[in-house]
Parts: structure tokens; C-alpha cells; sequence
């Protein structure tokens, strides 16, 4: 039974890297005019009201999207914080400063979608798909209820040249990390040119270690490996970063996902004692 629901978390430090990357891959990508089918196997309810019971639960939103918000006349000099800022502001009607919505993984790609590009997003909680349907198809992209991590393959290999995956799973059990390897090492096998975006937590457990372990031994593509760490791990328990693994990242990502987070990380100081730390590296190199 799925009880993970993505309104307590939303707009928080791990939304914000996995959405500043998905942006910054997906305008990478975009330079070339040829077509590109994005796929977002986990993709949550679209919106997010962060005046509701949920986000004003753990405030989490606070420590994310607001926080980046703070800074904004520094980071809007950049093009990917740029979407993201009008994709806040379009849902956003108040003060410039002042949040109620955070738009989701759906909507921001939703946002960049050109004519000749194809965008589907998978969905099982029965609820949370209803509210995504809700919406228009213009924000969300075609949305199909079910597996995602089955549905994509079943739409593999696509009619489009070029494909972006998103997979960002709620990891509610421990064998979603041995389903997502699996998952990804076969759309690897059928779409070897294909891009990947693996969101996964980092816990106390590092149950993530698995999932990285058997990537980095059955993919035959570069694995750039990114982590924010926006506080120090402590206890058993808790989410202490977010980590990102992009499959064949498009050229010069590496770089770019530095210049875009590296100016958010001294804001963690007050809240953590420390700043936060982006640590980068490859998992697999191009022609390891
Ligand atoms: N990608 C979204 C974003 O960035 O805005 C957030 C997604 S949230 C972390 C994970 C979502 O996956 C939840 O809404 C959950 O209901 C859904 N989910 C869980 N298992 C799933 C599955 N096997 N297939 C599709 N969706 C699933």
C-alpha cells in the first residue's frame, strides 16, 4: 500500500537539486532541435499548496525553495534559475516573496515541452493521479496511472530520437532500490543513448549504496554522481541530503551544476551550524 505523499515534502533542499538539475539537463538538451520524449516514471500530483496541513506540518519548503527564493537577484542571472523562478511566479500571484504553490516535476517539464517534443508521467497512488488529471494536460504532460517503473518499459524504444527519465521514487520499501537498477540497466539495454535522472535519499541506512553499486557494474554509460549534503548525518533516521545520478549527462553538466548550487550552500549555515556541501563525482567515466 503506498502511503508516501509528496505534498509534506515538496519545495524542499532535495526538490530543489533534483529540479535545478532536471531543468539544467533538459535546457542542455533542448540546444539540438530534434525531438525528445521526457518520461517521469514517479511523477506526484503536479502542485502543491504550501499553505495546506502537509507542507505547514514540517515546513520543510522552508528550507528549499524559500530559501533559494531569498537569493533570487543573485541566482536569476542564471537561465536555469530563471525557469524556475517564472515557473514559481506563474503560480504565484502574491508578493514576490511570499510562496503558496510549488509547482512539481510535471509542470516544470510541462513548462519547456517545444512543438515537436512528446512528455509522459506515471502515477499509481490512486489520489494523487486523480488531483495530477485534475490539472491540464498542457501542465502535466499525458498522464498514465500505474507503475512507472514498468510503464516506461513498456514504452521503450520511443518515436522521438532523443529521451529524458526522470525516475524519483518515494523509496517506501527497500526493494525499490534493486527495482530501480533493474529498471534503469533495461532502458540502458533498449535506448543506449538514452539520458536518466535517478533521484534517491541519503539515510543513515545508505540503502542507496546498492542501487549505485550494480549501476556503476551493469551500465556501459558515463554515471555522473551528485550530492547535496545540506546537513551533517546524525542518529539513525532522517534525511540528511539528496543525492543524483545522471546517465550520459549531456556535455559540461558537471560544471554547471556547481555554478548553480554553489551559492545556495552558505545559506544552510544558520539553519545546520555548517553550510551545505555539494560533493560531485563519476561513478562511471565515458570509456571506463
Ligand atoms: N517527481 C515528483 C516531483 O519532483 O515533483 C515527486 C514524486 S514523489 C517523490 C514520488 C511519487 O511516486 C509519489 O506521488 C508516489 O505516489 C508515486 N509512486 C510510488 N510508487 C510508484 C510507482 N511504482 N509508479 C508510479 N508512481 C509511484
Amino acid at each position: 500500500m503506498l502511503s508516501y505523499q509528496h505534498g509534506y515534502h515538496a519545495g524542499n533542499a532535495a526538490d530543489v537539486h533534483k529540479h535545478l538539475i532536471l531543468l539544467a539537463t533538459i535546457l542542455r538538451m533542448q540546444q539540438k532541435s530534434s525531438a525528445i520524449h521526457y518520461f517521469d516514471t514517479h511523477a506526484g500530483k503536479g502542485m502543491y499548496d504550501l499553505r495546506d496541513a502537509q507542507a505547514q506540518k514540517t515546513g520543510e519548503y522552508l528550507h528549499g525553495v524559500q530559501l533559494a527564493l531569498n537569493l533570487r537577484d543573485d541566482l536569476a542571472t542564471q537561465p536555469q534559475w530563471q525557469h524556475y523562478f517564472s515557473a514559481l511566479a506563474a503560480v504565484n500571484q502574491g508578493d514576490d516573496n511570499t510562496l503558496e504553490f510549488y509547482p512539481g516535476s510535471p509542470a516544470l517539464v510541462a513548462d519547456l515541452t517545444r512543438e515537436q517534443d512528446r512528455h509522459t508521467v506515471f502515477e499509481l497512488h490512486p489520489q494523487e493521479h486523480q488531483l495530477l488529471t485534475a490539472q491540464e494536460s498542457r501542465q502535466t504532460g499525458y498522464v498514465i496511472y500505474g507503475d512507472g517503473l514498468q510503464g516506461i518499459l513498456q514504452q521503450l524504444p520511443p518515436k522521438t530520437p532523443r529521451l529524458l527519465a526522470l525516475i524519483d521514487p518515494a523509496y517506501e520499501n527497500k526493494d525499490e532500490y534493486a527495482a530501480v537498477a533493474t529498471t534503469v540497466s533495461k532502458i540502458m539495454q533498449r535506448c543506449r543513448h538514452a539520458v536518466v535522472l535517478v533521484w534517491y535519499p541519503l539515510l543513515p541506512a545508505a540503502r542507496h549504496e546498492e542501487l549505485l553499486q550494480r549501476l556503476a557494474t551493469e551500465l556501459q554509460q558515463p554515471i555522473l554522481q551528485s550530492e547535496f549534503h545540506y546537513k551533517a548525518m546524525s542518529g539513525e533516521r532522517g534525511m540528511y541530503g539528496s543525492g543524483m545520478l545522471v546517465i550520459n549527462p549531456p556535455w559540461q553538466i558537471e560544471a554547471e551544476i556547481e555554478t548553480l548550487l554553489a551559492p545556495l550552500l552558505p545559506a544552510y549555515a544558520p539553519i545546520y551550524g555548517a553550510p551545505a556541501q555539494l560533493q560531485q563525482t563519476w561513478l562511471r567515466k565515458e570509456n571506463d
